[in-house]
């Protein structure tokens, strides 16, 4: 894009290195068919080489390019900010996933336990989290505990070496598929509701967890309820301090808002695709482009997409620049899921009728409605729109706090219905 900055001497090196990696694993005639811009091609080659993104997890997961940032010694390159992005847009270049398959190990488990795991935890499982061989799930969110998560009520009591968990999670993306998840219990329920949090690793196999899907109006079930009853975790399981669970989660947290509003909400991220750039590929799903009153909206939706990637390159300029993740992470995830929302809502909108019936086989149809459903969500996965402005308002703009009637006082002696 026309604001693209140029490459330095270090940087093009680096992406040379990456790109002579990449023509070493990649099957034989996919860099030659992307050089030359040829779908069809790249096409032919992704399906006679049956690419599945596990096993492309697993070989860039080996690499040190799926973690830049993350230490050397745990499989990353202990990089700058410019080689995570530059190798990402490798990835992008060569219409490979630019997402893990294990998001949530990768965007929030590993850089939380690089910050606050002990050194067993990291050399035990930050390896396997780059590579997908254990995939992660996040169990913060319960039945009354959402956007006042710190007044969450899963227990664990200290029992000699082990914890005993008792309680219920909800809404806990890919649990049936884990091995292993971040666990937000109260451990502590005399004092404050921040203060009594202890963070965990949990086994997913261990007896006493039971993991119920829920299905969704798409149709999938990415979701679950997780019921935990005597579940036994050594004490070498707990990340952080005994009562600190919440410093650890709010690093959970922060990586989960950057990790969403760098994720185009789109499959194709995770899955990888042969097709052009996201732009284009949300034009090719316009048909009548001649209608002026398509054209303004395009023109629209155009604007806001400029807005929400300058938005982005200014917030990774920032941490480029050796600054912490700022509110910009916060601001582009509530304009990123908003605009998503609007985008799908267009697209299947230009499409007429195919909206609410489309011919068995018409794929581009129900994706389209799929995408349109799944965008729901955006505005309330990784913190709600509404709750994100609250911390706008009160973190950027120094308006006054939203009202917090528990502030100070005891866990237990909160009403909770
Ligand atoms: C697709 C998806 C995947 C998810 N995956 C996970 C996961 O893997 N692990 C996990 O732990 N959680 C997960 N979540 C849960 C998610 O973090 C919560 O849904 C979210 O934090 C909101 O909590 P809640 O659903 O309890 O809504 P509530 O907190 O009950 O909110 C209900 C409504 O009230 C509004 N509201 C609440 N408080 C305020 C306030 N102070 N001011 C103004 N408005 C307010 C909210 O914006 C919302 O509109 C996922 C959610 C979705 C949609």
């Amino acid at each position: 894009m026309r604001w693209e900055i140029e490459d330095t001497p270090s940087q093009q090196a680096f992406r040379q290195e990456m790109r002579d990696w990449l023509a070493g694993v990649l099957p034989e005639g996919w860099p030659e068919a992307v050089e030359a811009g040829d779908d069809a091609a790249l096409e032919r080659v992704k399906s006679g080489s049956g690419f599945n993104p596990f096993a492309w997890q697993a070989t860039i997961g080996a690499s040190p390019y799926a973690a830049p940032l993350w230490p050397k010694e745990y499989g990353g390159l202990s990089g700058e900010v410019w080689m995570q992005q530059a190798a990402r847009s490798e990835l992008v270049r060569y219409r490979l996933p630019t997402v893990s398959i294990n998001i949530l190990g990768v965007g929030l488990a590993g850089p939380t336990l690089i910050e606050h795991g002990t050194d067993r935890q990291k050399e035990r499982y930050l390896r396997k989290i780059l590579t997908g061989e254990e995939i992660w799930c996040q169990l913060f969110s319960e039945p009354g505990s959402g956007s006042d998560l710190a007044s969450l009520a899963t227990r664990a009591v200290r029992d000699g070496d082990q914890w005993v968990v008792n309680g219920q999670k909800v809404w806990t993306t890919i649990a049936q598929f884990a091995s292993f998840g971040m666990l937000l219990a109260r451990t502590d329920p005399g004092v404050a509701k921040h203060e009594g949090l202890t963070y965990f690793i949990i086994d997913m196999k261990s007896p006493g967890v039971e993991v119920r899907p829920l299905r969704q109006m798409t149709g999938s079930s990415e979701f679950n309820e997780v019921f935990f009853t005597d579940v036994h975790i050594p004490d070498d399981q707990r990340v952080g301090a005994t009562g600190d669970g919440w410093r650890c989660a709010r690093t959970t947290l922060m990586n989960e808002r950057v990790t969403l509003a760098g994720v185009s909400l789109d499959p194709v991220s995770f899955t990888g695709g042969t097709r052009r750039d996201p732009w284009q590929s949300f034009l090719d799903q316009v048909p009548d482009r001649h209608d002026p009153l398509v054209r303004q909206r395009v023109a629209q939706l155009y604007i806001e997409n400029e807005v929400k990637e300058i938005t982005a390159f200014r917030a990774s300029s920032a941490r480029l620049r050796g600054q912490a993740p700022g509110p910009e992470g916060s601001v582009n995830k509530v304009f990123n899921a908003e605009l998503n929302q609007r985008r799908s809502a267009f697209v299947v909108d230009a499409n007429g009728m195919s909206a609410t019936a489309w011919l068995p086989g018409d794929q581009a149809a129900a994706g389209r409605v799929q995408t349109f459903l799944r965008a729901r969500a955006n505005t309330i996965e990784g913190g709600t729109s509404e709750v994100l402005r609250n911390q706008m308002a009160e973190r950027i703009l120094g308006l006054p706090r939203d009202v917090d009637v528990d502030r100070g006082v005891a866990w237990a002696e909160v009403k909770r219905n």
